[in-house]
């Protein structure tokens, strides 16, 4: 079974990965979480590279290091968990290439699915829950919790709301595969919604 959270930053990922996580070791699952960028020892040098470089990267050879790292990531870590009967959690994932470097970045959005499904061999999730976020919702979480503030701040504000359309369209266009929240509910009632649907298809 393979599971992905998308969302803006902030939206709170990697929370309700942990909350999934623990809940389904408790039934007995095992399960790998992972995330995208930085899965794997290579990933994380990528990660650097993309998240941290000074200066530009041209937007065609940022797409490509994210495919790069998925490539990787998906053929050493999570097809073998996968073959092994795993679950796999996973924060972020196809959707946010094509939200980020396809629509936030004025790549084709159907030129960067390909890439990334010529990256992963075609590997789609079973499930992939969007936490959406409005982008005031968002500012003011990253303001209070003093993260990643500068992304926020320093990008600008379209960029967010486009990438939030996308999120939305994809999600509309792919319904039984999404699920779609506020990330704004509580977080309990956000991992109630993610276990019930999970547990539809365990
Ligand atoms: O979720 P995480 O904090 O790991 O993501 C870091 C940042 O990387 C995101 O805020 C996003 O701007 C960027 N990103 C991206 N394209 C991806 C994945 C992440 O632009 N495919």
């Amino acid at each position: 079974l393979f599971i992905t959270l998308e969302g803006g930053d902030g939206s709170g990922k990697s929370t309700q990965a942990a909350e999934l996580e623990s809940w389904l070791r408790s039934r007995g699952r095992e399960v790998v979480r992972t995330r995208e960028p930085g899965g794997t020892d290579v990933g994380v040098e990528i990660r650097e590279i993309v998240l941290h470089h000074r200066g530009d990267i041209a937007p065609r050879a940022e797409a490509l290091l994210y495919a790069a790292d998925r490539a990787h990531h998906i053929a050493t870590k999570v097809r073998p968990a996968l073959e092994r009967g795993d679950v796999v959690i996973q924060d972020r994932y196809i959707d946010s290439s094509i939200a980020y470097q396809g629509a936030g970045r004025d790549l084709g959005m159907d030129e960067v699915r390909d890439l990334s499904t010529w990256a992963t061999g075609g590997l789609m999730p079973d499930l992939t829950v969007l936490l959406d976020l409005d982008e005031d919702a968002a500012r003011l979480r990253l303001d209070s919790a003093r993260t990643r503030f500068d992304r926020l701040e320093n990008e600008a504000s379209t960029f967010h709301r486009r990438v939030r359309q996308v999120y939305l369209e994809l999600a509309a266009s792919e319904p039984q595969r999404f699920l779609v929240l506020d990330a704004t509910d509580a977080i309990e009632s956000l991992a109630d919604s993610i276990r019930s649907r999970v547990t539809t298809l365990l």
